[in-house]
């Protein structure tokens, strides 16, 4: 009798809800239910925190790119805490035909990546909202979101516990306020830590201390089991190594064990320009190779495109005029980035280092321009040209990107079929093209992470701003004669933030790590529930 009651109940409670839903539908603030998700996700206690309204799938369903569309979530979870994920993820993988979930950190991917069509989509964002930042215990309550939380101990020394939900902006203001602050950066810091750690996480830094998935001692993931696991090097190794670079395939980051180190205050920032190609990689390459620099970059600079652009305005209206009027006559030139960091106790000889560094350099007399900055400044120098492009409505337009990895024995071959032949002949670029130089070495062949088989490699970001879906297709017909070059002629590059459309693709990007790629999938998400966006397993 009592289970016929139970069972009874269950189902009243399904028929109210079912009934608020459609009520809610024909109203027009829900999209209609999508089956693809049983009704019972309402009955968990999850259900508050789960919405079916249009305008958030609609938004949970964007991201930076802009070329994905219409791939609608049946939900999107707002989380207050880890233990939400948890009972989402557990729940869709009792299920015979379970869902997909995939974390959304800040939506910056470009090609739906953490989209996940007829799934559920869980905003990371909103563990922020219920973040304790005085509470000191995050390791073993699911309920207490981690926030950003700076320690030290005689082992690792500084550190930050931070939530994979975490802007790495908000990493930096908060570490700063203990004089710290990481060590490997992006270009951009409005990405989530959960995002870039899931790539790589790449800057002019990395030549030196590695990407961010190598700054990483100790992680808390969820897995597609929906297991809580803390892992590190020593602990749950494979799951550690798995995730790092692993594309959200293994479990969603909600805590990472950031390395920190000393802040300086200021930075010396200096741009030196060149007309050609092959002296400016000489000195890239020369550049990392000595002790001396923080961060070293570079980029091509065409004459049709704008000398400040969003990246990071850097020359003021004087110089200006001097570099477009010799762009005019070369139609191109390369501009080599470099920064050295400096405060108080080096601020008396750090001109006297940045003269020695610079000394043999082999750029255009005259062409060398430099800038004093503060830390923050130029960490977070891509901003204001992003808020004056959101001023201008010109921010939320398609980026078709193209992101290589090119080792260093193709990088000539690269510049003359890419950038000169292809690029440059067309004259279609439309923003910044990035090329510099790191070290293998400085990355971890465990992890997920695919880089070339090359001792030094070129990072190359071609990073366009499409004018609309037409121009966005010419960028897009451009990047795959890029990518049919680079296969044709065995350049054996790699894609980073990688985009396929085919698992032999997968297989081939893979390469002997996709064995292993494929196990652990098999072992941390065997029903392939997470981050189906990026299109491997499903
Ligand atoms: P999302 O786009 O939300 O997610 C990316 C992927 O990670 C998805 O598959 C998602 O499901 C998964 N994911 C998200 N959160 C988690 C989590 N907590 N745990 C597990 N998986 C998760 N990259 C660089 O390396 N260097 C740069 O300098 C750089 N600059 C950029 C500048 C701009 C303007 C933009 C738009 C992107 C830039 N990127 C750069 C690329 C960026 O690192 C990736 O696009 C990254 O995925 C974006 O982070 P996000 O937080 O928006 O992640």
């Amino acid at each position: 009798m009592a289970k016929f009651f139970i069972s009874y109940s269950y189902k009243l409670i399904i028929f109210f809800i079912m009934s608020y839903l459609n009520l809610m539908s024909i109203l027009g603030k829900l999209k209609p239910w999508n089956p693809s998700i049983p009704y019972e996700v309402f009955s968990l206690n999850i259900s508050s925190k789960l919405s079916t309204n249009s305008d958030d799938i609609i938004l949970s369903s964007k991201d930076f790119g802009k070329i994905i569309q219409e791939m609608f979530p049946a939900a999107v979870l707002y989380p207050s805490n880890i233990n939400d994920i948890i009972d989402l993820i557990k729940f869709s993988y009792d299920l015979s035909v379970p869902f997909h979930v995939a974390a959304r950190g800040h939506g910056h991917s470009i090609r739906g990546q953490a989209m996940a069509h007829n799934g559920v989509i869980v905003e990371m964002n909103s563990l922020n909202n219920n973040n304790d930042n005085d509470n000191n215990n995050n390791n073993n309550n699911n309920n207490e979101n981690c926030g950003i939380k700076v320690s030290w101990d005689s082992e690792l020394g500084f550190y930050a516990d931070v939530g994979g939900e975490q802007l790495w902006i908000a990493v930096l203001r908060t570490t700063l306020e203990y004089g710290l602050a990481p060590i490997s950066w992006t270009d951009y810091l409005y990405l989530t830590v959960g995002g870039t750690l899931s790539n790589a996480g790449i800057s002019g830094q990395t030549f030196r201390h590695g990407p961010q998935i190598t700054n990483v001692h100790e992680m808390d993931v969820i897995t597609g089991k929906g297991d809580f696991v803390t892992c590190s090097k020593d602990k749950n190794s494979e799951l550690f190594f798995a995730v790092l670079g692993g594309l959200g395939q293994f479990g969603i980051i909600t805590r990472a064990r950031i390395v920190l180190d000393k802040a300086p205050t200021r930075v010396k920032w200096v741009r030196l320009l060149y007309d050609d190609f092959s002296k400016f990689t000489k000195d890239q390459e020369h550049l990392i190779s000595i002790d001396g620099l923080d961060y070293v970059e570079g980029s091509l600079m065409l004459e049709q495109s704008s000398l400040s652009n969003w990246r990071s305005s850097f020359f003021p209206p004087s110089n200006q005029t001097k570099i477009a009027s010799f762009l005019s006559q070369n139609k191109t030139m390369y501009c080599l980035e470099m920064v050295k960091y400096y405060d108080d106790h080096t601020a008396s000889t750090i001109d006297e280092e940045l003269k020695k560094l610079v000394k043999g350099l082999n750029y255009l007399a005259g062409f060398m321009f430099k800038k004093d900055a503060t830390f923050v400044e130029f960490l977070n120098r891509v901003r204001s040209g992003e808020l004056e492009l959101h001023s201008k409505g010109m921010w939320a337009v398609p980026h078709p990107w193209l992101n290589l990895f090119v080792p260093k024995s193709s990088i000539m071959d690269f510049n003359v079929a890419v950038f000169v032949d292809i690029i440059l002949r067309q004259n279609k670029a439309t923003g910044p093209i990035l090329v510099y130089p790191t070290y293998r070495k400085k990355w971890d062949d465990r992890m997920s992470a695919v880089i070339p088989e090359e001792d030094t490699f070129y990072c190359v970001g071609l990073l366009h701003s499409a004018r609309g879906y037409d121009e966005c297709k010419i960028l897009d017909n451009q990047n795959e004669e890029i990518l049919k070059y680079c296969d044709n002629t065995g350049l054996n590059i790699k894609q980073y933030l990688p985009h396929y459309k085919t698992k032999e693709d997968w297989i081939k990007h893979f390469g002997k790590k996709w064995n292993i790629f494929q196990q652990r999938k098999n072992q941390f998400d065997p029903k392939k529930i997470l981050s189906p966006g990026q299109r491997i397993f499903n």
